[in-house]
């Protein structure tokens, strides 16, 4: 609880000087107090400190000192899962996935943290519909655009414009809905003429001038120019876009491209509009529940603790094979899965838990007995 309210405290603090896309949260900058939940966050630290004997204050630059080292690491003894240990609220400067993570399960939700992300998802719904003419168009537009956030964090204006040009129709005001959905999600970059950007070039997300690796879980791409050629202005995906949709993406196309050359139409990318990430119809009957289904939701959560206490199998999707599927560079840490079936216990019944990997071999071997 007490890192939720630290976590949901950072986010705050991000969000009161975003004005800058790579800003660092500090408490020193923010002239009208510390978000509440930060305060309460460093109260509860206190009395913890209290009650192990520690006589020492705990201050607020202590408290964001501690945030830059592993849990495991603080000089005050939290209840975290051993999984947990290496884990840092703050990384490069922000709050790291880990701390937006837990920061969506603090008690006090921050309404505006979760604005980004659900206007996203939200308008991307609208434009796959507004774009169709049936159920399925819907469900081929909202994998369209799904894929897209998955596959540009770095985005043209002549990439912008060809999606203006597929996703053509406009709201009342005449606006492509497309154009609405596109602008919540990516941040516009004066620039004309040829750019050279630095990005990964295994996940492709920019990188801030002064970083080393290229911080996205799981990734150790290596730092390439990436040539973008602007008429006016290049885009760049919200970090919250980034966090939710782009880097937990990545495993989801991974296991999508790996199983489509195999299953072709039997393969269902983000069965339902997410309901699951992915679908398989082994039987070929076209119904979810019917015949032989599987269905799997791949998640890629710093904290086995925390996605443990959260996840919830969507009651839609009514599979006879039921898979949570974890990103393998988080299957592959120590503990990890351990923790993540303690915290389960008895609540997700009937869900499998395999790696990215392995849910892989195991769809592709089913594949070949059904054939
Ligand atoms: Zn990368």
């Amino acid at each position: 609880m007490t890192l939720k309210l630290l976590a949901a405290g950072l986010a705050r603090m991000q969000l009161n000087q975003q004005n800058s896309l790579w800003s660092t949260p500090s408490p020193l900058t923010d002239s009208v107090g510390l978000p509440a939940a930060w305060n309460v966050g460093v109260t509860r630290l206190w009395w913890r400190a209290l009650e192990r004997g520690q006589r020492e204050l705990v201050g607020h630059m202590e408290a964001f000192g501690w945030c830059r080292t592993p849990l495991g690491e603080w000089p005050i003894e939290l209840d975290i899962r051993e999984s947990d240990a290496d884990l840092m609220l703050i990384e490069n400067g922000r709050p790291s996935a880990f701390a937006d993570q837990a920061a969506r399960l603090a008690p006090a939700k921050d309404p505006e943290a979760e604005l980004i992300e659900n206007r996203c998802y939200e308008f991307l719904i609208l434009t796959a519909e507004r774009n169709a003419a049936g159920e399925k168009e819907v469900q081929d537009n909202y994998v369209a655009l799904r894929g897209f956030l998955i596959a540009n964090p770095l985005v043209s204006d002549l990439q912008f414009h060809s999606l203006i040009r597929r996703f053509g129709v406009k709201d009342r005001n005449g606006q492509p809905w497309v154009k609405e959905w596109f602008l919540r999600c990516y941040r516009p970059r004066q620039a004309s003429g040829v750019v050279h950007v630095a990005v990964c070039g295994d996940c492709g997300n920019p990188l801030a001038s002064n970083s080393t690796g290229c911080g996205t879980p799981g990734c150790d791409g290596l730092p390439t120019a990436r040539m973008v050629e602007a008429m006016g202005e290049y885009y760049v995906q919200r970090q919250a876009v980034r966090r939710y949709f782009h880097d937990p993406g990545l495993a989801e196309q991974r296991i999508l491209d790996a199983l489509s050359p195999v299953l072709r139409d039997r393969l269902y990318p983000w069965w339902c509009m997410d309901a699951v990430d992915a679908a398989i119809d082994f039987g070929g009957t076209g119904r979810m529940g019917e015949g032989e289904w599987w269905a799997a939701d791949v998640k890629d959560h710093a904290s086995a603790a925390l996605l443990g206490q959260s996840f919830r199998w969507d009651a839609r999707a009514n599979a006879q094979c039921r898979f949570l599927v974890l990103a393998q560079h988080r299957f592959d840490r120590p503990e990890y899965v351990n923790d993540l079936t303690r915290e389960m216990e008895g609540r997700t019944q009937g869900v499998r838990v395999v790696s990215e990997e392995a849910f892989i071999e195991l769809a592709c071997a089913r594949a070949r007995e059904c054939r």
